[in-house]
């Protein structure tokens, strides 16, 4: 099996809020680029990327630069592949930037041909833990909302089934630690005891900022507050997490799979989060779980429940999925949630396939 073409679009992808209807911004989009690569017996690999930003046509460019390489090539020879993408950019480690995030689409369509060739969901090809996965409800509890805006997206996400749920503090403006305690109490007052709630901080404060509020949080009964101050003070991480008795979560803004070996040499983490696209596509986020397990930690998702899903379920330390619905719109379908586990696809590869029409309505 080779190579023999590929395709390569830039999309526009609303940023809206399906989970609740309650999107800080309406009508706000992300640019997104999608990769259809396919093979000389007629499969079809799908990939994705982002964070591009305003240089999101460079980041197109470049996944098509990467692409061509891989013309004549075989599917199957994953590492190979990323070998010789490495020593054409003359950097042997390739662990950062447009490079990576380049790399990450074709090694997900990479992965999604390689499931569909032997006919086998990509969850069960790396590993095959189990075939759900708790999942939690993310991009509703966004710290622009009012207080009451918040109450009514909890109920809301409560009504929809969800056990989990993600919101934010460092609210906007100048507030105390008083009023950043008061909003995830009044979401825990709506929520009830029993269902997990997360916080994410989103590199927004300084350790001691952390610490302070981080204390004050513990009567909330916080699941993780994540990403607390920035992703590579690896020293003032870990402070926080020693002080805490709430696990930190983090490492969703790291670029490639070395600096984890630094976090959690550290100890700056309690849960590591990955993000997909920013560590170089499924192969690498698979070599940071099992570095994560090897130091008895736990580990998670960011974003893109869809194809996330599959590596969470593959690996005995997976802990959960977020569930953030960006995306879910460019696939004709996309797995179930019941009594709050992401049920995992019996389809072959990563079982997504694009809507065509979506595609269309979005092309940027
Ligand atoms: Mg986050």
């Amino acid at each position: 099996m080779k190579i023999v073409n590929y395709e390569v679009i830039v999309l526009n992808v609303p940023e809206d809020d399906p989970l609740a209807n309650m999107p800080e911004e309406r009508g706000r989009t992300r640019p997104v680029v999608a990769l259809k690569l396919r093979t000389d017996d007629g499969i079809e690999g799908i990939g994705i990327t982002f964070y591009g930003g305003r240089l999101t046509a460079t980041l197109k460019k470049a996944v098509e630069e990467l692409a061509e390489m891989t013309i004549g090539e075989d599917p199957a020879m994953i590492e190979h592949i990323a070998k010789k993408f490495r020593s054409s950019t003359g950097d042997p480690f390739g662990s950062s930037g447009i490079f990576t995030l380049a790399h990450s689409a074709i090694d997900i369509a990479l992965w999604d041909i390689k499931g569909k060739s032997v006919n086998m969901p990509l969850w069960k090809l790396l590993g095959g833990y189990r075939k759900q996965v708790p999942t939690y409800a993310s991009g509703s509890l966004r710290r622009g909302l009012t207080d009451d805006q918040a109450q009514e997206a909890a109920a809301t996400l409560i009504s929809k089934g969800f056990r989990e749920m993600k919101t934010q503090m460092a609210l906007p403006g100048a507030p105390s630690p008083k009023d950043e305690i008061r909003r995830i109490q009044v979401i825990r007052d709506v929520i009830g005891p029993e269902i997990k709630l997360m916080c994410d901080i989103n590199q927004l404060w300084r350790p001691e900022q952390a610490i302070d509020i981080g204390k004050k949080a513990e009567g909330v009964d916080l699941f993780w507050l994540e990403d607390v101050t920035r992703a590579d003070d690896y020293d003032g991480l870990a402070r926080v997490t020693a002080a805490l008795n709430t696990p930190i979560a983090g490492g969703e803004y790291l670029y490639g799979t070395v600096p984890f070996h630094h976090m959690i040499q550290k100890h700056s983490v309690d849960i590591v989060m990955v993000d997909i696209i920013r560590v170089g596509g499924v192969s690498q986020w698979m070599k940071v779980a099992a570095m994560a397990e090897a130091a008895n930690l736990p580990i998670v998702s960011h974003v893109m429940p869809e194809i996330l899903g599959h590596v969470v379920a593959a690996c005995p330390n997976g802990l959960t999925v977020e569930y953030m619905p960006w995306m879910l719109e460019l696939y004709q379908e996309t797995p179930e949630i019941e009594d709050g586990y992401l049920q995992l696809t019996e389809k072959p590869g990563l079982g997504l396939q694009f809507e065509e029409k979506a595609l269309a309505t979005f092309a940027a």
